[in-house]
């Protein structure tokens, strides 16, 4: 089976979709990688999602991505008493270092990091951005008004757009989580509330080449850090639900195309992420902003967009695949995307990029049935990939963590091989497994790009039209 959808689908799994036969109804339906939150559930439930999606990819005979998604250094209020508690507008609280409190006149926060960063004047967001307050004086207790009023309850999350706090941004939980989804055999590992690029030292050296990191986009601060970031991670994730608290939601589109453009520029795979087709977590049908949505992220370039209550809580999981799948291919298939893809497509820098550019606009002045990368690291396949070619993109690899991480990466199909000794046996191979998923006609050509000789990482060196048999 060959998908012709050039972006790809993430779905996280949750509650409605763990179940074998459910993540098999989601993969027909088009998910190409399944995120696990590790913000909730225990390794137990993880452990036996995992099995069933390698199951399932043993049996469909397409490699499938997962990605581990830790819930990093989230801040939640404590515990209330009775739980729950209401606050008004202009009304004076107090946040004390706690983990709970008995007292309804203070509301635990226990973080002592806060109190060490926080300023007067600082805004501090609870449950999504519903209640908002400006911090009015800071020592063993934070003093806030009431900017929004609504209803506190017990563990909350909590935002604060504009205090840096002195977090390290892998917390023990998270620690625990990536050893075992290493040894689990994770693809892609995303890191949440990155701050700085520093903050990527330390899980870097802990991956160690093991599995791609995803910087999750969704602190101002990342912003102003972003060309490093996105050069040091092996993906990007415009986490818009945290992001779209912490700045101004009318903010979020113009950064979700600079970001975009970026990452294609760097040959960085970029996610949207959230809210993506949020009503459908109660309804079969997307919203028209949903369904335009999801265009505009496809229109932007984007490698994947991905589903989150949606298919992890929702009521209907598998349609909201569906639908997604669909919004996708009919933007692909529109006169307009090509152009706004073509009219947004950077100049092509560096020897290896401009040698995968140049074999793509090589096979398309050709007439080329389509572009094969062979591609040990996936490196060559990312470049070919990140210049968003017309053509059908074969990723030829031997590497089988290399091919499921393709199924993040737009337009990118892979096929697993380990016969190619040679270059010209891999020419051969390249025919053969190409011709299985295109069915050209004999005299047809197609385009190899390789780097040359095999194993030599970053060396995108080599580009050969060959022709069907
Ligand atoms: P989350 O991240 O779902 O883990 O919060 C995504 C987001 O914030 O958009
Ligand atoms: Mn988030």
């Amino acid at each position: 089976m060959i998908r012709t959808r050039r972006a790809k689908i993430i779905a996280t799994v949750g509650p409605a979709s763990a179940a074998p036969f459910m993540l098999r109804k989601l993969f027909n339906a088009g998910v190409d990688t399944f995120r696990l939150n590790f913000s909730h559930g225990d390794h137990a439930t993880h452990a036996a999602v995992l099995r069933a999606i390698r199951a399932l990819e043993a049996e469909v005979g397409v490699p499938i991505g997962i990605l581990q998604d830790l819930q990093g250094p989230k801040i939640r209020l404590g515990r209330l008493p009775g739980g729950a508690r209401p606050v008004d507008r202009h009304e004076r609280v107090t946040f004390v270092q706690a983990d709970r409190s008995e007292d309804p006149a203070l509301l635990p926060l226990p973080h002592p990091e806060i109190f060490a960063a926080i300023a007067p004047g600082h805004r501090l967001f609870i449950d999504d951005g519903r209640v908002r307050l400006r911090v009015v004086s800071v020592g063993e207790r934070i003093e806030a008004e009431v900017t929004e009023g609504g209803m506190l309850s017990n563990r909350k999350g909590v935002n604060l757009p504009d205090t840096v706090l002195d977090l390290p941004v892998l917390t023990e939980k998270d620690r625990a989580d990536l050893a075992f989804g290493l040894a689990e055999g994770v693809d892609w590992v995303a890191l949440s509330f990155v701050q700085r690029a520093a903050d990527l030292d330390e899980i870097l050296r802990l991956i160690d080449g093991r599995a791609g990191l995803v910087s999750k986009i969704e602190k101002p601060s990342a912003l102003e850090e972003i060309d490093a970031i996105a050069a040091r991670s092996d993906a990007v994730m415009i986490a818009r639900g945290d992001l779209g608290v912490e700045i101004p939601p009318e903010d979020v589109p113009a950064r979700q195309k600079e970001i975009i453009a970026l990452c294609r520029n760097l040959g960085r795979p970029v996610i949207v992420a959230t809210q993506m087709l949020e009503s459908m977590t109660s309804a079969p049908a997307p919203t028209r902003a949903e369904a335009s949505d999801v265009a505009t992220a496809i229109y932007d370039g984007a490698d994947a967009v991905m589903l989150s209550a949606e298919s992890a809580t929702g009521a209907y999981p598998a349609e909201a695949v569906e639908v997604m799948d669909r919004i996708i291919r009919r933007t692909e298939g529109h006169g307009a995307y090509a152009r706004t893809i073509a009219a947004t497509r950077s100049h092509a820098e560096g020897t290896a990029l401009s040698i995968a550019d140049s074999g793509a606009v090589l096979a398309c002045a050709i007439g080329a049935r389509c572009l094969v990368a062979y591609s040990m690291s996936g490196a060559t396949a990312q470049r070919v990939a990140a210049r968003r070619p017309a053509l059908p993109l074969i990723v030829l690899t031997r590497d089988a963590r290399v091919s499921r991480r393709m199924a993040l990466v737009w337009g990118a199909r892979s096929v697993l091989e380990s016969a190619a000794l040679d270059y010209d046996s891999m020419v051969s191979m390249a025919r053969e497994e190409s011709a299985r998923l295109i069915g050209p006609e004999p005299g047809d050509s197609f385009v190899i790009l390789a780097g040359v000789p095999f194993g030599q990482s970053g060396s995108t060196n080599n580009i050969r039209v060959a022709t069907y048999r």
